[in-house]
């Protein structure tokens, strides 16, 4: 038999339901689709995608394998390969927020083959973590406990696969529109972006043996080298499984490692994010309290459009929103507070910022994002409160004393500051001499968001 594994957002051979099912079957062809549209929507996320497929090709022509892409869009492209080819079934991962699986089934079946779906290796199963009360959680401490508790599932070993005796064309690794979208930024942060299913494993094993004793202490300094994982955008294209991850933890937690167990709360903060967003399919785009509705928060303006170019005036937050745009990553303490000013200091809607998010990280995940969206703008499951709004210079001073993190991405003659005037694009006239100033002072802009609040309160 032939068989077709679409790929998806699993660029990996190791613990990968689908492609273990295929091998199963007969002869597979590993296919990925480069849909224009995603490149449209998320061309960092494209990027990083795209950057990940000679590793996967490399991988699989090592297994006497090869790699098949094509452009289009998924259904139509699903349809027309497995005519061609003849293919039986076609296997591929479901359960993904962000990607919907309508009109699949119906094209495969039109193509001739049988489409399967396989679940996407997550550490649970969405929903068999529940309350006493057999009700989801909406808290994140009572979900980790019992999380904690579960027999993980082992993560599968990559399988042998044999070859299709035709192998159909191929339209090449390149995804033009990904290059497009990217403009001038494709270069810069292609230095930024490491590949590849190996290197997520060996960075895994570089963390667990250098930096994981010191994580609880260092996760908070965006300045800090390696004081995180640095394995959010590998496990967002799908290079390395969270299952992977927790089995190669699992022995450190048991020996009481220092750093094991805040790790991997951390990956349950992932696995709490897909769980809600299983629970509320929309919290992409409606505010989880219905209370929120009435808010009085701004959609696009001249000041979140500053945001996103780091022109604030506010340092730590621009130095947050320049690395992001050069690197496809922001610390995630910075993370924390260029969203808190966003949707407090100025008042912006947090879906102004989820989805320039979208737009810019390498790293993004629809329930992730969404999640902590919500939570940094008051409106999520077990958010901060709205009244706790971080002081970026109080935060700035506790967080990044030195001033370290600032200067590389804002001093004028730092690495950091000219690798964003080169991958800006040129209509934002980036001068880096040139001062911002914000339109209200801090204090000021606290207390009318305080005030907002108090009058949504009433
Ligand atoms: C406003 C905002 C938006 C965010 N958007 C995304 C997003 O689109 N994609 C994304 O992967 N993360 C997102 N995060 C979470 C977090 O910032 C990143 O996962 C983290 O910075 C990645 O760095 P790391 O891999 O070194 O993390 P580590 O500290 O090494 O943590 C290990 C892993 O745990 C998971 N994790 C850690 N913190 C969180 C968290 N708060 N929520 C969910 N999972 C977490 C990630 O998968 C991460 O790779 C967002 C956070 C905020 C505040």
């Amino acid at each position: 038999m032939t068989v077709i594994c679409w790929f998806r957002r699993m660029l990996r051979l190791d613990d990968h339901p689908a492609l273990v099912a295929a091998a199963r079957e007969g002869a597979v062809i590993p296919l990925v689709i480069l849909a224009p549209q995603e490149a449209r929507l998320r061309p960092a996320s494209a990027q990083r995608q795209a950057m990940s497929l000679p590793r996967l090709e490399a991988s699989l022509r090592s297994r006497h394998s090869r790699l098949i892409v094509r452009r289009g869009d998924p259904a139509e492209v699903l349809e027309a390969i497995a005519r061609e080819t003849g293919a039986d079934t076609v296997h591929t991962t479901t359960g993904f927020p962000f990607y919907s699986d309508h009109g699949l089934k119906a094209a495969v079946e039109r193509g001739g083959a049988t489409l399967c779906l396989h679940h996407p290796a997550d550490l649970i199963p969405r929903g068999s973590v529940t309350t006493k009360t057999g009700d989801p959680y909406k808290v994140f401490t009572p979900f980790w406990k019992s999380m904690r508790q579960c027999d993980i599932a082992q993560p599968l070993d990559a399988p042998s696969l044999s070859s299709p005796d035709r192998w159909p064309d191929s339209d090449g690794l390149d995804w033009p529109e990904a290059r497009r979208a990217m403009r001038r930024g494709w270069d810069v942060m292609a230095e930024h972006i490491r590949p590849g299913e190996d290197e997520a494993l060996d960075r895994l094993d570089a963390f667990m043996s250098d930096d994981m004793a010191d994580y609880k202490a260092n996760r908070d300094l965006p300045w800090r080298e390696h004081g995180t994982s640095e394995l959010s955008d590998s496990l967002a294209v799908g290079e390395i499984s969270a299952r992977r991850i927790w089995h190669r933890c699992l022995p450190a937690l048991h020996d009481g490692r220092k750093g094991a167990e805040t790790f991997m709360s951390e990956l349950a903060w992932r696995e709490f994010g897909r769980e809600l967003m299983h629970q509320s399919p929309k919290m992409d785009s409606d505010n989880w309290r219905d209370e929120w509705a009435d808010f009085p928060w701004k959609r696009d303006n001249a000041e979140a459009e500053a945001w996103k170019r780091g022109q604030t005036g506010i340092a730590m937050v621009d130095a947050g929103m320049r690395e992001l745009y050069v690197t496809g990553r922001m610390h995630n303490r910075v993370r924390m507070i260029t969203g808190s000013y966003l949707t407090k200091n100025l008042l912006t809607d947090w879906r102004v910022g989820l989805e320039w998010f979208e737009h810019a990280l390498i790293d993004w995940d629809a329930a992730s994002n969404a999640m902590n969206w919500q939570w940094v703008a008051g409106s999520g499951a077990d958010s901060a409160p709205f009244f706790r709004i971080f002081n970026p210079d109080t935060q700035a001073e506790k967080f990044d004393a030195k001033g370290r993190y600032r200067d590389f991405w804002l001093n004028p003659e730092s690495k950091g500051a000219k690798s964003f005037a080169e991958a800006a694009p040129e209509s934002w006239k980036i001068d880096l001499k040139k001062k911002h100033y914000p339109a209200m002072s801090l204090g000021e802009s606290r207390k009318r968001a305080l005030s907002a609040y108090q009058d949504l309160k009433g």
